[in-house]
């Protein structure tokens, strides 16, 4: 690191495993920063258009998708209480129950999904599978379709949940997945892809070895094709379709952000891909009305961490003498993307820490208060809420929460048991 973060306040905080909230001085308006992103609105369309081709055969293969016609989306709710430890205890609270997103039960259903689609889509273009872009894609769902798609592999490092998202997907459209999982993924993660006819390669190191290993292999194989967490803009705009669906649910629920009632919304990051890409898909579309925070375990501050030194990919918070060590698994991740925090660094508000005992707290929390069932990474948002939540009354404030619905009962009951309060 360099010496000048020696004596560095906020990079003292970090190295003693402190809770921070570092709001983020180089937040510029929308209008100016859009241009970091070197995405535009007109993709993030075009993203949305091509799950709309999709949403026929998503419906015909994954029959949980049916009632929203082959959309994958995720309920709005209000929460009629807020945790016990705000003082703000008439806060508006929201909650965006990615938790419960259909096929793989987190927001990488959102980017992970939608990647396997787009790879699938060029290549039955290619092969004649689709006759264009308005061919009925239940096509999809046949055995021939099966037989080119198996002679191509799709692969990914992850820490568990982009690899259900992305195993579960390329298995069913009949590609050979091949899952690289770090040594902090679940078990249960591990099982359940394996029942999907998934081929998963175990590690002990973390997730950004996981990630080296999974390209190492597929760059061996011309027919392999990488889906690469670090730098993926398809995996971004998978994500950024969320900003639209969400303000069409927030509007039907009467929330309409503006400048006197703006809209925070809170985002565990891992990596930074899901957090970057509903932020963006937020920005267009409630530009400065809306204000995205990113939250992260103290062990893990790795977007902070690049961000705040500008570093960005070239510093790991092993450099400051964290382990990266959280059972926050899903933001298990010592370096964040360098795509994400150039794209990002001027649009979002401020980034945040948070301590494993506060996500067990809140995990309880949310269960016994909504019966929502979460796991521990979907519960980073609530704690930089609190915060937010005393400070801006005329807020409206919506902790996304990331992840959970499928985690095995006797897993969940684990972190019950390690709720302490
Ligand atoms: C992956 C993940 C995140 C963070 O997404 P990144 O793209 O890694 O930043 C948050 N919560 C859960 C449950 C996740 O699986």
């Amino acid at each position: 690191m360099p010496q000048r973060f020696n004596d560095d306040p906020l990079i003292q905080a970090l190295c003693n495993r402190q809770t921070v909230w570092w709001r983020n001085p180089h937040l510029a308006p929308f209008a100016q920063a859009a241009g970091d992103v070197g995405l535009t609105a007109d993709d993030v369309a075009q993203a949305a258009a091509r799950l709309a081709r999709f949403a026929p055969y998503l419906a015909a293969v994954f029959p949980q998708t049916q009632a929203t016609g082959g959309i994958i989306e995720s309920p709005l709710y209000r929460l009629s209480a807020v945790p016990d430890d705000w003082s703000r205890r008439d806060a508006v609270l929201y909650l965006k129950a990615d938790s419960e997103l259909p096929v793989s039960g987190s927001i990488k259903a959102r980017g992970g999904i939608y990647e396997v689609l787009q790879h699938a889509e060029s290549l039955a273009l290619q092969h004649g599978l689709l006759n264009g872009l308005d061919d009925d894609y239940r096509r999809l769902d046949s055995d021939a379709a099966r037989a080119v798609f198996a002679r191509h592999s799709i692969a990914v490092g992850s820490t568990g949940n982009l690899g259900l998202s992305i195993g579960i997907m390329a298995a069913k459209l009949g590609f050979q997945a091949q899952v690289h999982m770090s040594a902090d993924a679940k078990q249960w993660k591990k099982d359940l892809l394996r029942r999907h006819g998934v081929t998963v390669y175990e590690y002990r190191g973390d997730y950004g070895q996981a990630v080296a290993q999974g390209r190492a292999q597929a760059e061996q194989d011309p027919l392999a094709y990488f889906i690469d967490d670090e730098h993926s803009r398809h995996l971004f705009l998978g994500y950024a379709v969320a900003g639209e669906r969400v303000k069409a649910q927030l509007a039907a629920a009467g929330v309409v952000p503006s400048a006197g009632r703006p809209l925070y919304v809170y985002l565990a990051c891992g990596v930074g891909g899901g957090p970057g890409g509903v932020a963006f898909g937020l920005k267009l579309a409630f530009g400065d009305h809306v204000h995205c925070v990113f939250v992260e375990p103290v062990a893990s501050p790795c977007m902070l961490l690049g961000i705040y030194t500008g570093l960005h990919e070239d510093i790991s918070v092993n450099d400051i003498g964290l382990d990266n060590r959280t059972a926050a698994d899903g933001l298990a991740v010592a370096r964040p993307s360098g795509f994400v925090g150039r794209a990002m660094q001027r649009s979002i508000t401020a980034l945040a820490t948070t301590d494993d005992a506060d996500l067990f707290r809140l995990l309880a929390w949310a269960w016994r208060q909504h019966r929502i069932k979460l796991e521990p990474s979907a519960c980073a948002g609530f704690a930089a809420a609190k915060i937010a939540a005393a400070e801006q009354a005329d807020a409206v404030h919506l902790v996304w929460a990331t992840g959970g619905s499928m985690v095995p009962d006797s897993v969940f009951n684990e972190y019950l048991a390690a709720a302490t309060d």
